[in-house]
């Protein structure tokens, strides 16, 4: 069985369940894709702005940097670079520590490797020293989501170096910060250092635009190199091309749209304490929650409200947590009025 179900089409009400940018992309945006011409729909796409323009953004130089279709083609690029069966027949091992994105389960299947799950703590930090007994001669991937997604907890960059200096020859750490503008620290300077270090980020989250489908692996120039071959020609589109552009220039969209977050975090952090529900403090902008019993009652209810919320209680240690995506301060206050009422009703 497939590890992951295609999300439902739910595009009626609130989306806070993907933590997409509910406010959409920047104006900007929108102005650049509009002057796409004929000619550039017609012609398959170059790549040399976005590439320089992401580089410059992320302070790395080209080739250090992959343009991906989403950050979920560069788990898959990863997946078929370091995942493969290999010819002395041994099976590869992904450790994944838990709970996680369920795009590693899917990548993990798909090229067949043995998925080595890695149990929570109790406080979600990150589970170092049974991330370090998991390793094996056999080990090809771990997992460091930083932020983590769905708990918002941050890694510090020296656990992933100790796991990065741990590993057999041939392994490498995949550092998935796709919520890093929100909060946490990059392993992005520490790159240098690293050769079996890959760190993958998003344009999906803070800047608006996984419509688009745009992400980016980065690593050392030789680390990113056998990738290239991992992902197709034309990954991304022209659209997705000229939009990343746009979306990285308009540093005031973005920064209005990080202060939000930070915003709609406290209030929902505020408003879970006066509930009674438990929550931790996130480096995204998404809060775990823990409804407990009422979750059922907070899913539907803000269902019937025209609102959607993520229910993550099969994933390990979240038994009774939804994640709510705390985005526009707007957004955020208006699921917190469902909440209110859907809680004190079913007091
Ligand atoms: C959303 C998300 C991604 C996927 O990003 P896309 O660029 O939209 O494919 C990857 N990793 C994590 C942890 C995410 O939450």
């Amino acid at each position: 069985m497939s590890p992951y179900q295609r999300p439902a089409e739910l595009y009626a009400g609130l989306r806070l369940h993907q933590n997409e940018h509910t406010g959409g992309c920047s104006p900007k945006v929108l102005d650049a894709l509009a002057g796409l011409t004929r000619e550039q729909c017609a012609l398959y796409p170059p790549y040399s702005a976005a590439i320089d323009a992401c580089a410059r953004h992320v302070g790395v130089t080209p080739d250090e940097l992959l343009l991906v279709n989403g950050l979920d083609e560069g788990i898959l690029g990863v997946a078929i670079g370091y995942l493969r069966m290999r010819p002395d027949g041994i099976v590869p091992e992904v450790i994944i520590p838990r709970p996680a994105f369920e795009v590693f389960d899917v990548a993990a299947a798909a090229l067949g490797a043995t998925v080595v799950s890695v149990a929570p703590q109790d406080d979600f930090g990150f589970p170092l020293e049974r991330v370090l007994a998991a390793i094996t001669a056999r080990t090809r991937v771990v997992i460091v989501t930083n932020p983590n997604n769905p708990t918002g907890i941050s890694t510090p960059v020296e656990t992933i170096r100790t796991i990065a200096r741990q590993l057999p020859a041939g392994a490498v750490v995949f550092v998935d910060e796709a919520y890093i503008d929100f909060g946490g620290e990059s392993f992005v300077p520490s790159l240098k250092d690293f050769a079996n270090v890959i760190v993958g980020r998003t344009f999906s989250k803070a800047y608006g635009l996984a419509g688009l489908r745009a992400g980016l692996l980065l690593g050392k120039a030789d680390t990113i190199e056998p990738l290239r071959n991992a992902v197709p020609v034309y990954s991304i589109n022209v659209a997705a091309a000229v939009a990343v552009v746009a979306a990285i220039e308009d540093d005031g969209y973005r920064a209005d749209y990080l202060r939000q977050v930070a915003a709609s975090k406290q209030l929902l952090y505020d408003a879970c304490r006066r509930w009674g529900l438990p929550y931790w403090p996130s480096d995204g902008n998404f809060v775990l929650v823990r409804t407990g019993d009422r979750t059922a009652a907070v899913l539907e209810g803000v269902r019937a409200r025209g609102m959607y919320l993520k229910d993550r209680s099969s994933d390990a240690g979240c038994v009774g947590c939804i994640r709510i995506t705390t985005g526009l301060i707007d957004h955020t206050t208006r699921l917190m009025t469902a909440m209110e009422e859907i809680l004190c009703a079913a007091q």
